[in-house]
């Protein structure tokens, strides 16, 4: 496919500055900042789009914006084609060039933190169990627990498992051959396999490797022909006794969209959660992690934090961050509790704003360009089920109302309807990550 000449370009510019003052500013960010000209000519126009989900909310609401803008500005009636950017990408391997076949055993440091070892990984009742599967599996590599499948809420320290398993072997057993990515990774190299049909290369690259390991496997639930290749790959390997050693944000059989075939081998071995840590352990971590920051932390600190950031500990290690950033601005002062509660006080008081659902429904009916009345209808068209959705969604995660009360707000639903919507956008969050951004850009407007 050709590339945009400089006049097409800007006639697409000119056509977008003419959407922009025909619908609200917030539904033009959402949907048109990210598109992009692949192609104008009189019979067709090639746009493409950041996914799937943009592609289908552009289609079923804002064609006819689009096709009469771009005849009012060129003149021309082209076909409007759109075209998802992963869509595109299997004509257009370019931008996967960095997971290509060769490059995942040398260039594996892009995704390694060497600070992830199980030196640095604290124990608690939280995590036990993963970790001594994780070491076993250091041990003897494909016989005691394969797969090992780690999984849990972010931020509980799975990657880091993942990678001291990796320097582990690396370095105490150096005849086995080692790899990890993210699950990312192996889905984009298969899609750029698709296209320069290099099939012995890519199966022989992870065919041939003793210990893999994949982060991440839930963004498995986004191609389901890289499931199939993936399964063809966890069969090689096992078959080999290779060992195969997964992380996911839930358990396999959440996995959404995933089949039974891949959640029965992923059952095979051992299945290990890592959960919040206690206050203990928690105070421990802070503790490694502001020697590994080199920041001087009294108990006390330490205590503090833990107690007053209980969600996660990449939240903390944040917090110890802008800790260490404020000591600095401040012309490195003593870092102490006083210090600490400023810096702490101020996060939560952001965090801790009053939203009302009244606010979360003007911020989905500004992105989505819907009436507040057709979210409280009973009708099921597509083009508000998923915006109402949204409005649940957001209502569950900001306020502290129940299934009940905000079925109440939605027209009247019942709050099984409520959980199923919270639920389907909460999956929809996991397999797309410009949905997430998307979610995550109102949920800011509504925090801020
Ligand atoms: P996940 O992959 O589960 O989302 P990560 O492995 O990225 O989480 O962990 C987030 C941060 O928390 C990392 O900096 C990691 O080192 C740290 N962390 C998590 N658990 C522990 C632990 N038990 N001991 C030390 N650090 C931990
Ligand atoms: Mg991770």
């Amino acid at each position: 496919m050709n590339h945009p000449t400089v006049g097409e370009k800007q006639a697409w510019s000119s056509v977008l500055e003419k959407i922009k003052t025909k619908i609200a500013s917030e539904q033009f960010t959402t949907w048109f900042t990210n598109l992009r000209l692949i192609e104008l000519n009189n019979h067709e126009i090639h746009i493409c789009v950041s996914n799937l989900f943009c592609k289908e909310w552009l289609k079923n609401n804002y064609m006819d914006i689009i096709s009469s803008t771009i005849n009012e500005v060129t003149n021309l009636d082209p076909n409007v084609i759109l075209v998802a950017e992963n869509e595109e990408n299997i004509s257009k391997p370019e931008p996967f060039i960095r997971y290509t076949p060769t490059l995942i055993n040398d260039k594996e440091h892009i995704y390694v933190n060497k600070n992830y070892t199980f030196e640095n990984f604290l124990v608690g009742p939280c995590n036990r169990l993963a970790h001594a599967a994780a070491l076993a599996v250091c041990e003897s590599p494909g016989v005691t627990y394969n797969p090992l499948f780690i999984h849990g809420p972010v931020g509980l320290g799975k990657t880091h498992l993942l990678q001291a398993i990796h320097f582990q072997v690396q370095h105490h057993s150096s005849q086995y051959r080692v790899s990890f990515l993210p699950c990312e990774a192996f889905v984009n190299h298969y899609i750029s396999t698709i296209k320069n049909g290099n099939w012995d290369d890519f199966r022989n690259m992870y065919r041939q490797i003793d210990v893999l390991l994949i982060d991440d496997v839930h963004f498995l639930a986004n191609s389901q022909s890289s499931r199939e290749e993936f399964f063809h790959t966890f069969n090689a390997l096992y078959s080999q006794q290779k060992q195969i050693v997964l992380s996911s944000d839930c358990p396999p059989e959440e996995i959404p969209t995933i089949e039974e075939r891949l959640i029965s081998r992923f059952r095979w071995g051992l299945i290990a959660r890592v959960d919040q840590p206690s206050l203990e352990t928690s105070i421990a971590i802070i503790q490694k992690k502001a020697s590994l920051l080199d920041m001087n932390l009294s108990y006390e600190t330490a205590y503090y934090l833990a107690e007053n950031i209980p969600s996660n500990i990449r939240e903390i290690e944040g917090s110890l961050i802008n800790i260490k950033k404020h000591a600095f601005l401040l012309g490195n002062t003593k870092i102490d509790i006083t210090l600490a509660k400023h810096v702490v006080h101020e996060s939560l008081k952001k965090e801790r704003k009053y939203i009302g659902i009244e606010d979360i429904l003007h911020t989905v009916t500004k992105h989505f360009g819907v009436q507040l009345s057709q979210l409280h209808s009973k009708r099921k068209f597509k083009s508000i089920t998923l915006p109402r959705q949204v409005a649940m969604h957001l209502a569950r995660k900001l306020t502290r109302l129940s299934l009940e009360e905000i079925g109440g707000y939605m027209g009247g639903r019942d709050h099984t309807t409520v959980m199923h919507a919270d639920e389907k956008i909460k999956n929809l969050k996991r397999v797309d990550r410009n949905v997430s951004a998307t979610l995550r850009k109102m949920e800011k407007e509504l925090i801020k």
